[in-house]
């Protein structure tokens, strides 16, 4: 089905949605449209016919029934982090949530709720004030609701499993224009869809997390020299899986920022690190880090005590937005002696001095429900690994790209098969369904039911039952 475009739509009615809403509309041509356009990825280039910036859950509503009965393309603006521009479209409506940051703590009960357009560094902020914090990502500017809906990978994933399964509710408008609450009693297919399977269900404006007494953590990274990278990664594979569930960490290539807190001697120099958290007691830390710190002499070694959302908002500074980024996932079993020879290869090859390479555990207390439980199928796998070329400069990213690719495709058969789905750029349906696996069918029976048009199809599309026959 081809998109109506939002120009070929009479002047009249896209007048008459812009009164009927609280909010703003920013059309092409306007003043505020090109900085209203930009989102996190600079490669991102889509220019919507309308941004709708809600105020509330009437301005969704409305903005899901225009783009509905005129058939355009409808795309959900979280925190607008999405690496393929998922929260932006062309020619279509955008639903940009960055109006509805409220956020509110319940200390008694232990839960926080916050709206559908908030970023981490708001949630974290009220949750800090009261000792507790939920399980989220490690840059604080990325919107909860892209990364909560695709899963949600942290600092605090050993401890207290991914975003999705610290999610005890969500309020959801959906396609046909219906406002529905979703939680282990009520609409549970839906609760099931959303926690994995990204904005594909509706829009949720409003997200009810379960809090977890995490105030102070030991926590930050240890650099070793590119040579000792073997040594480590043989480390860690075998250290992070018996680690306590209280010990989270990282595994990174990077290059070393030119300036502080990084010493001179460190600048622009290639560099192995794991990024801790530890949010077990404190007095028992260091005895934790023993291990790691015995196991080869650290070139920087910046983990300490500092409070949670220091931590969360640690990475802010070198990824701000605006840069150019390009992006390969898998998951990963298995970090067997070959792959970790491959690494060592393409680590020593890091393109850019933002560039880099990750491996996210997700077991602990993610690997607690079955690959069943939730929409996230990938429940055994070990580690979420990401591959991204990054720089500031539109004209270098592209020599990058190459760095990416052949990285992914020499370790794309030492893994699991599927990506996780909030690390891919847009990359098709096979990629989506083998990111889903088994979870395919049963999502897409209840897109059928809550979006049998495909209403919200900007995203990893999952496709209602009719379009996929
Ligand atoms: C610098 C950086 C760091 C990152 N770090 C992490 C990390 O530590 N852990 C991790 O798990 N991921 C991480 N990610 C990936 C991140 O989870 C995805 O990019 C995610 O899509 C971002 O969500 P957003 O709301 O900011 O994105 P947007 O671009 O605003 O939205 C992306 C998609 O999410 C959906 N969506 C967003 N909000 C809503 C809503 N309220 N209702 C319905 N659908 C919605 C839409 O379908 C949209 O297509 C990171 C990304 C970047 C760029």
């Amino acid at each position: 089905m081809q998109d109506t475009l939002v120009k070929d739509l009479a002047a009249d009615k896209i007048d008459q949605f812009g009164s009927s809403l609280r909010g703003t509309m920013i059309r092409q041509g306007d003043e505020r449209y090109e900085q209203a356009r930009k989102v996190y990825n600079a490669m991102i280039d889509k220019r919507p016919g309308l941004i709708v910036q809600c105020a509330d859950v009437a301005d969704v509503t409305t903005a899901v029934n225009f783009a509905r009965e005129n058939k355009t393309a409808l795309a959900i603006r979280g925190g607008g982090h999405n690496g393929g521009g998922l929260g932006i479209c062309e020619g279509g409506v955008v639903i940009d949530l960055s109006r509805m940051r409220g956020v509110r703590v319940d200390p008694k009960a232990r839960t926080v709720r916050a709206e559908g357009g908030c970023v981490w560094g708001d949630v974290d902020h009220a949750t800090h004030a009261f000792g507790l914090a939920t399980a989220s990502g490690i840059i604080s500017t990325t919107g909860v609701g892209g990364l909560t809906l695709g899963g949600g990978i942290g600092h605090l994933t050993r401890k207290c499993g991914l975003s999705i399964d610290n999610l005890l509710e969500v309020d959801v408008v959906l396609a046909d224009g219906r406002f529905v609450t979703a939680n282990a009693q009520e609409n549970q297919d839906l609760f099931w869809a959303v926690r994995g399977g990204g904005g594909n269900f509706g829009v949720v404006t409003s997200f009810l997390f379960k809090l977890h007494p995490i105030s102070t953590v030991y926590a930050g990274p240890i650099l070793w020299n590119l040579d000792q990278a073997g040594e480590i990664l043989r480390f860690y594979r075998k250290f992070i899986v018996n680690a306590p569930e209280d010990l989270n960490g990282f595994f990174a290539f990077l290059v070393v920022p030119p300036g502080p807190p990084f010493p001179e001697a460190l600048h622009n120099k290639k560099m192995c690190g794991i990024i801790w958290c530890y949010t077990g007691p404190l007095d028992k830390a260091e005895e934790t880090f023993k291990p790691v710190r015995a196991v080869a002499k650290p070139a920087l070694d910046f983990v300490g005590p500092i409070p949670h959302p220091a931590l969360q908002s640690m990475f802010d500074p070198i990824y701000p937005p605006g840069l150019q980024w390009y992006w390969r996932a898998d998951f990963v079993n298995e970090l067997t002696d070959e792959a970790i020879a491959l690494h060592l290869k393409y680590g020593a090859a890091l393109p850019s001095m933002h560039s880099t390479m990750h491996l996210y555990p997700i077991d602990g207390a993610a690997h607690r429900p079955s690959k069943n439980d939730t929409a996230f199928s990938y429940r055994g796998s070990q580690w979420a690994e990401v591959i991204v070329a990054v720089d500031p400069d539109a004209t270098k990213i592209q020599g990058l790209i190459p760095w990416v690719k052949d990285y992914w495709s020499a370790l794309h058969p030492h893994s699991a098969g599927g990506a996780y789905v909030n690390f891919m750029m847009e990359e098709g349906q096979e990629r989506v369904q083998a990111s889903f696996r088994d979870n395919y069918a049963r999502l897409a029976k209840i897109k059928t039911e809550y979006d049998p048009t495909n209403v919200f199809r900007v995203n990893q599309n999952i496709r209602p039952a009719a379009a996929t026959a």
